[in-house]
This record gives C-alpha cells, sequence and structure tokens, in this order.
C-alpha cells in the first residue's frame, strides 16, 4: 500500500499487519524537516478490531490461567529482544522526536528494564491474607481489568510505553496502545519483537492515527476498562470526563510546572548544573522539566548570571553529533508554540535573559532548533510561569523566607515535582514535605528509577507508574471470605 509519499507502515491488530481504513499520515523529521514517510491511520472500526482481539486473547485460558512466573517469562523475552534491538530502536525513536541519539540509547536500555522489573514483580508478588475479624479467612486477590488502552505522548515513548505496557502484561492485562502521531515507530517495532518473544498475539496490539480520532475512539471503546495516558493536561482531563461515563478506570500521568529551589547555603557548584540540566536536558521537553528556578535573594543575581552563561554555552546541534547538548524540539508545531510563549512572556513583562529566538546557526536551520531560554523579571503569577511551556524555557525568580517560598511553590495547578538544593538537611525536610509533588529530589534533579512510583498531585494527574506497586494500577482487588 502507498500514500502520497511512499509505502505506507501497517500497524498491528492481534497477529496482522494493516494499513487500516483511516487516514495515513506523514511523519517527519525534526532535525531535517524531512520524511520518515507514511503510517498507517486506524479508524474507528480498526480500533473496535484492536478492542476485541485485545478482548478475546486476554479470556483465552492460556493467558488468563497462565502462572505467574511463566508470564514473567515471556516478558523477560521481551526485554531481550528489546535490548538485542536497541540501536535500531534508538535510531527510530531520534528520527522521530529529535532527541539526542545518546539519550535514546539509554532510553532503549530503560525500556527493556522495564519489563524485567515486572516480569520480577509479576512472578515474586504475593496475594495477601488480611486479618481476620470473624470466624472465616480473609484474603485480598488482584486481577487484571482486561483490556486496558495505553495512550502516550511524544517525548519518550521508549520508557514510556515500556512502563505501561509491561505493566499492564504482568498484570494479566491485553493492551491496545495508541502513540504519538509524532512518534508511531517504536511502537510498531517494539509490538514486533514482542510477538518473536513468544507473546502471544492480541495481548498487544498498536493503532497508530491521530489523537481526535483514533485516540477518541479508543478511549470511548466500552469494552476498554482501563485508559493509561500520559500526555497534556487538558487531553487528560477530557479523557477522565469520557471514562466517568461508563466508570471506566483512568491512571493519568500529566504535565507539570515543576519549583526547583535554591538555598543560600547550597553546594553552588553542583545546584547549578542541576538547575542546567533539570531543564534543558531533553530540549526542555519533560514533564518533571524545573521551569520555575526560585533562588535565595543573597544568592540570586551572581547565581542568575552564571546560570545564563553556562546556557549560552550549551551546544545545539544535531540528535546523532555526539557533541551536541540541545537536540531540536519534537515538531515544528511544537517550536511555533514555544516561540509564541516566549512573546507572551514578553508581552507580560518578561526579560529574556538569553536565547529566545531560533539559532543562526546555518546547519540547523531546516530543523525545529530553539535556544536554551532564561526569562527573569517575572512573578510567579505571570502566565509564563503557570501555563506549561514544554520547551527549553526557565524563569528565574528571588524569594526571600523559607514560608513565602513553600506558598509560591505550591501556587501552581501542578504538582509533579520538584528539587531542593541546601547542606541544612531539616530544611531540605521540611520543604520536601511541605511541596505538593509526586517526587521531590533533594540535592539532584531528575533522577528516575522504574523501582519508585512515579506520578502527580492535582492537575499533574492520578494514580502511580512503576514501583512495587505500579503494577497494581494495572489490577482491581478483589476480596474472597471462606467462611470456618
Ligand atoms: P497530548 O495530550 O497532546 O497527547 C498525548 C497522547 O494523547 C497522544 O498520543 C495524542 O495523540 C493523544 N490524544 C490527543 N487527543 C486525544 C483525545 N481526544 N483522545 C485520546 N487521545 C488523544 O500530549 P503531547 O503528546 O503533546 O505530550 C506532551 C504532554 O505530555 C505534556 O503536557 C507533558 O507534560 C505530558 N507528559 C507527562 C508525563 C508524565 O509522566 N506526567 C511524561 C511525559 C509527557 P496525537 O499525538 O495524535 O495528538
Amino acid at each position: 500500500m502507498r500514500g502520497d509519499n511512499g509505502p505506507v507502515r501497517p500497524f498491528l491488530i492481534g497477529s496482522t499487519w494493516t494499513v487500516g481504513e483511516g487516514q495515513a499520515f506523514e511523519s517527519i523529521n525534526p532535525a531535517t524537516g524531512r520524511s520518515n514517510g507514511m503510517i498507517g491511520g486506524a479508524s474507528r472500526a480498526d480500533v473496535d478490531r484492536a478492542v476485541q482481539a485485545a478482548k478475546a486473547a486476554q479470556a483465552q485460558p492460556a493467558w488468563r490461567n497462565m502462572l505467574p512466573h511463566q508470564r514473567a517469562a515471556i516478558l523477560r523475552r521481551i526485554a531481550e529482544r528489546i535490548e538485542a534491538n536497541a540501536t535500531e530502536l534508538a535510531e527510530l525513536q531520534m528520527r522521530e522526536n529529535g532527541k539526542l541519539r545518546a539519550e535514546c540509547v539509554e532510553q532503549a536500555s530503560n525500556g527493556a528494564g522495564a519489563y524485567r522489573y515486572f516480569a520480577s514483580i509479576c512472578e515474586t508478588m504475593p496475594s495477601e491474607v488480611a486479618p481476620s475479624r470473624g470466624e472465616h479467612l480473609a484474603m485480598v486477590l488482584y486481577e487484571p481489568f482486561g483490556v486496558v488502552a495505553a495512550i502516550t505522548p511524544w517525548n519518550s515513548p521508549l520508557t514510556l510505553e515500556s512502563q505501561k505496557v509491561a505493566a499492564a502484561l504482568a498484570a494479566g492485562n491485553a493492551v491496545v496502545l495508541k502513540p504519538s502521531e509524532f512518534t508511531p515507530s517504536v511502537a510498531l517495532r517494539v509490538a514486533e519483537l514482542a510477538l518473536e518473544a513468544g507473546l502471544p498475539p492480541g495481548l498487544l496490539n498498536v493503532v497508530t492515527g491521530l489523537g481526535g480520532e483514533t485516540g477518541a475512539a479508543l478511549v470511548g471503546h466500552p469494552d476498554v476498562r482501563l485508559i493509561s495516558f500520559t500526555g497534556g493536561t487538558a487531553t487528560g482531563k477530557a479523557i477522565a470526563r469520557e471514562a466517568a461515563g461508563r466508570m471506566a478506570a483512568v491512571a493519568l500521568e500529566l504535565g507539570g510546572k515543576s519549583p526547583h529551589i535554591v538555598f543560600a547555603d547550597a553546594d553552588v557548584d553542583k545546584a547549578l548544573e542541576g538547575v542546567l540540566n533539570g531543564v534543558f536536558s531533553s530540549t526542555g521537553q519533560s514533564c518533571i522539566a524545573g521551569t520555575r528556578l526560585f533562588v535565595q535573594r543573597s544568592l540570586f543575581d551572581g547565581f542568575v548570571e552564571r546560570l545564563v552563561a553556562a546556557a549560552q554555552a550549551l551546544r545545539v546541534g544535531p540528535p546523532e553529533d555526539p557533541a551536541s547538548q540541545v537536540a531540536p524540539l519534537s515538531s515544528f508545531v511544537h517550536r511555533d508554540k514555544v516561540e509564541a510563549m516566549v512573546a507572551m512572556a514578553r508581552e507580560d513583562g518578561g526579560r529574556v535573559l538569553c536565547g529566545g529566538t531560533r539559532p543562526q546557526d546555518p546547519r540547523l536551520a531546516d530543523g525545529a532548533y530553539f535556544l536554551p531560554t532564561i526569562i527573569g523579571g517575572v512573578a510567579n503569577s505571570a502566565r509564563i510561569c503557570q501555563q506549561e511551556v514544554f520547551g527549553p524555557v526557565l524563569c528565574v525568580m528571588p524569594f526571600d523566607d523559607e514560608a513565602d517560598l513553600v506558598a509560591q511553590a505550591n501556587d501552581t495547578a501542578f504538582g509533579l515535582a520538584c528539587g531542593v538544593w541546601t547542606r541544612d538537611f531539616p530544611k531540605a525536610w521540611r520543604v520536601a514535605r511541605a511541596i505538593e509533588a509526586g517526587t521531590v529530589w533533594i540535592n539532584t534533579y531528575k533522577r528516575l528509577s522504574v523501582s519508585v512510583p512515579f506520578g502527580g498531585f492535582k492537575e499533574s494527574g492520578t494514580g502511580r507508574e512503576k514501583g512495587y506497586f505500579g503494577i497494581r494500577t494495572y489490577q482491581e482487588a478483589k476480596t474472597v471470605m471462606v467462611g470456618f
């Protein structure tokens, strides 16, 4: 099958690869503006077929009654296949979202790690015997939901998709995965590897297409019992409203506007590096980016001066160049949005201390590049401090006392992450406890691990992924009482 721009890449329903009945779409490399090729679009009918394939596969005794250690063995084989094909997977992601190659390679390895982690959880996690309040045995069992819809964004498909699919399968579900229209290829290739690894067909289906069509059809499908979504807060809210209509469960990992706090007694060199990486790594396209910097007033001017110099020294360049530190934004549409938000900050009185424009380097003219940007002269209430940019844009603000700082840091709709730099541990502890966020880092930033729960307070989402009880997100508790 061919589209306007070459052959159309099919997606997976059960064991069948199909280009679908929906509109095919084009994947564009954001570093060059060139086409990566056409991808099949899943229509509502295709989505229904994928859900039915998942439902049938999940109901098979071969899967429902498979012993946990046998399920774990399949997950481990998927991890091996991902690892063996890590270079190719990293390349696929890099071509679609423009992330630095080194980061993509690391994420491929972390993706395999998620399958191994949930394999281990799957075969070691016990059911429970609850304290008895009578003449009976009270047990708590954990059952799969059935069909899980997994919907993912473009910034890190290698890790975000693995942590959803591995946990959902470990829990005994079947999955229909809808990757972002900007990054469809990793999901398609991992699904192929999963089949090679012996995952029974139908347990992992991938439907590619646009959010408003393919994604909406999946969210609205009556046989989808849990929607596990990572993406923007507005989309997450719309999904939660739709799911509420039929009492489908939701797990939502949404946006952030995380405070990054530097006290005057911090190790300044380390804090500087943490703040720089915390906001500009992944070109700022990270839900946990530390985008609101609060620096204690006595340190503020000197710290910001050094930060601006360090941001200007970052090497912006092609994702495949090992010397590059900041790659392009993930799409041209997204760069337009980031540019518009910097213009909005200027309108609101913000001073652009560095960046704020596309780079002048002619080598980068065809890509969706944008310079690391620092904005001063704004209050925490400014739109640029309250709205998620999801790009390389940092706002800097001084603070005087701890109580005021905590109030400002919490004065946001979001609650995903926070960083605190100080040598005074009791103070760090007080602040960590007072901050409304799913993750707080003390004297470090942006450290992630599959072994700890991840998710947000407030409008950053609901539910947790990863960690020992990440698997519970994909299960329902069932009480069984046995009378004596
Ligand atoms: P979006 O919310 O636009 O999209 C996320 C996914 O949802 C995509 O697959 C998208 O498809 C799909 N989608 C869009 N509309 C609908 C709909 N009506 N019904 C069902 N699915 C839909 O987010 P982005 O892709 O732009 O990702 C960036 C956002 O993700 C940021 O806000 C960021 O903070 C958040 N994020 C959160 C993380 C966390 O763990 N908390 C981690 C990473 C990112 P399509 O691509 O076709 O539009």
